[in-house]
C-alpha cells in the first residue's frame, strides 16, 4: 500500500490481502500449521529464502501478518509485532532491548511498575524508577549505562505529559532507546515514533480493540528494532491467536471514528464538570488551564477520552460519587464502547502506601474515568446526579 494514504484509509486498507474469494478483508486462518508441496518448499521458508507460513506461534499465519502490517502503519513504523496481551508487549521488549537497565519516567502502569520492582530485578536487570518531577535526573541516571528509556504519556491517573522530544533527545545522546506506551492517547492522537521515539508499545486490549471483548498487545518501529524482538515472543509463547488478530483487524478498521468520537465527548465531560462545585479539580489535557495543556498540544492531535475528577473531600465522598452512577460502569480498563470509572486507591494503585500515592499525586478523592461511545448529555447527566450523594 502506498506510504501517503491518510492515517483513517490505512486503517481501513493497510495489511488486508485480496483473497482469492473476493473477501474485503484478510479472512481468519484459524489455523496452527501449514502444509508444504515438497521439502524443498519447506526448507525455503524454514531457511527464510521466501515468506511463508508455517506455525501460528511463530507469527507465521496470514491473519497475524495482515494485522502486524496495519498496526505498523497506523505507527508509521516499518514493522509491528503482535502480543497475547499488553503486558506480554513490555516483558519481550524488556528481555530484548533493557538487560543492560531500563529506566521508567512517571506513574507507568502496575503492571509495568511491578515487573519492573518485582521481578526483573530477580534476573539482575538494573532497574530506575524516576517520577515526573525527577526527570531532571534522567541524564545523571542515564550516565549508569541503562539501555532503555520507557514512559507513558499522558499517564494514569493523573493525565501527567512528558515531552517525547526532549526526553528522547536526551536518551538518544546517551545510547539509549526510548519505547513509548502509547496504549491513553492511541496512534489517532499521538504519533510517537514521529515525535522521536523509537518503539511504540501498545495495550491493544484498549483503544486498539476499543470493545471491551479483546486482549492483546503490540509493538511497533523500524524493522532493525522489531526484527530481534520476534525470537523472544516465539519462544517465550506470547502470541496472540489468529480469531483475536481477527477481532483486532475489524476493531482497527473503525479506529479513527471512535476515538475523534471518544475525544469530543470527553472534551464535553471535562468542560460540564470543571465548575461544579462538588469537584475540586478535573484532569483533562484539552482544558485550556490543564497545567500542561501546551505541551500536550504540542505532541498530540486530539486530547483523548481519558479523565480524572477530584471529588471534594475525603476518599469516601469519591466512593459515593462512584457507587451512586448508573450509567457509567464501576471496572478497570479504558478505550471500550461503555464509559468506566475507577478510584485509583481501590484498584490501579491500591497495592501502594497511601504516602507512595500522594508521592505520584494521586489522592484518595480522585476517581478516573475512560469515556464511552454514550452521548455526552447522558454521562453528564449520571454525573451530576451521583455528585448529588455528596
Ligand atoms: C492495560 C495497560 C497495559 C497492560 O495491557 P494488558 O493488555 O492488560 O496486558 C499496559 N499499559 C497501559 C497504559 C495499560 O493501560
Amino acid at each position: 500500500m502506498k506510504r501517503n494514504y491518510d492515517l483513517s484509509t490505512r486503517c481501513v486498507h493497510a495489511g488486508e490481502a485480496n483473497d482469492a474469494e473476493g473477501s474485503p478483508h484478510t479472512p481468519i486462518y484459524n489455523t496452527t500449521t501449514f502444509g508444504f508441496r515438497s521439502t524443498a518448499d519447506l526448507l525455503d521458508v524454514v531457511e527464510g529464502r521466501r515468506p511463508g507460513n508455517l506455525y501460528t506461534r511463530y507469527g507465521l499465519n496470514p491473519t497475524i501478518r495482515s494485522v502486524e502490517a496495519k498496526l505498523a502503519s497506523l505507527e508509521n513504523a516499518e514493522s509491528a509485532l503482535v502480543f497475547a496481551s499488553g503486558m506480554a508487549a513490555e516483558a519481550a521488549l524488556f528481555f530484548t532491548y533493557g538487560r543492560k537497565g531500563i529506566v521508567c519516567l512517571g506513574n507507568a502502569y502496575g503492571g509495568t511498575l511491578a515487573l519492573l520492582t518485582d521481578h526483573l530485578p530477580l534476573l539482575g536487570v538494573p532497574t530506575t524508577l524516576l517520577l515526573g518531577g525527577e526527570v531532571g535526573k534522567l541524564d545523571e541516571v542515564l550516565k549508569q549505562g541503562h539501555g532503555l528509556v520507557f514512559l507513558e504519556t499522558p499517564t494514569n491517573p493523573t493525565m501527567e505529559i512528558f515531552d517525547i522530544r526532549e526526553i528522547s533527545r536526551l536518551s538518544h545522546s546517551h545510547g539509549a532507546l526510548v519505547a513509548v506506551d502509547n496504549t491513553f492517547a492511541s496512534p489517532i492522537n499521538q504519533q510517537v515514533l514521529a515525535l522521536g521515539a523509537d518503539i511504540a508499545v501498545h495495550s491493544a486490549t484498549k483503544y486498539l480493540g476499543g470493545h471491551s471483548d479483546l486482549t492483546g498487545g503490540a509493538l511497533m518501529g523500524s524493522k532493525d528494532l522489531i526484527e530481534p524482538v520476534a525470537p523472544w515472543r516465539k519462544n517465550l509463547g506470547q502470541m496472540m491467536a489468529p480469531e483475536v488478530a481477527g477481532l483486532l483487524s475489524r476493531s482497527l478498521r473503525t479506529l479513527p471514528i471512535r476515538v475523534e468520537r471518544q475525544n469530543r465527548t470527553a472534551q464535553a465531560v471535562a468542560e460540564a464538570m470543571r465548575n461544579h462545585p462538588k469537584v475540586a479539580r478535573v484532569l483533562y489535557p484539552g482544558l485550556q488551564d490543564f497545567p500542561q495543556h501546551a505541551l500536550a498540544g504540542s505532541q498530540m492531535s486530539g486530547f483523548g477520552g481519558m479523565l480524572t475528577l477530584e471529588i471534594n473531600g475525603s476518599g469516601e465522598n469519591a466512593t459515593k460519587v462512584i457507587d451512586g452512577l448508573e450509567l457509567i460502569i464501576i471496572a478497570p480498563s479504558l478505550g471500550g464502547p461503555e464509559s468506566l470509572a475507577t478510584q485509583p486507591m481501590t484498584t490501579t494503585h491500591h497495592g501502594l502506601a497511601p504516602e507512595e500515592r500522594l508521592k505520584r499525586g494521586i489522592t484518595d478523592s480522585m476517581i478516573r474515568f475512560s469515556i464511552g461511545m454514550e452521548a455526552a448529555e447522558d454521562l453528564i447527566e449520571d454525573l451530576n446526579s451521583a455528585l448529588e450523594n455528596v
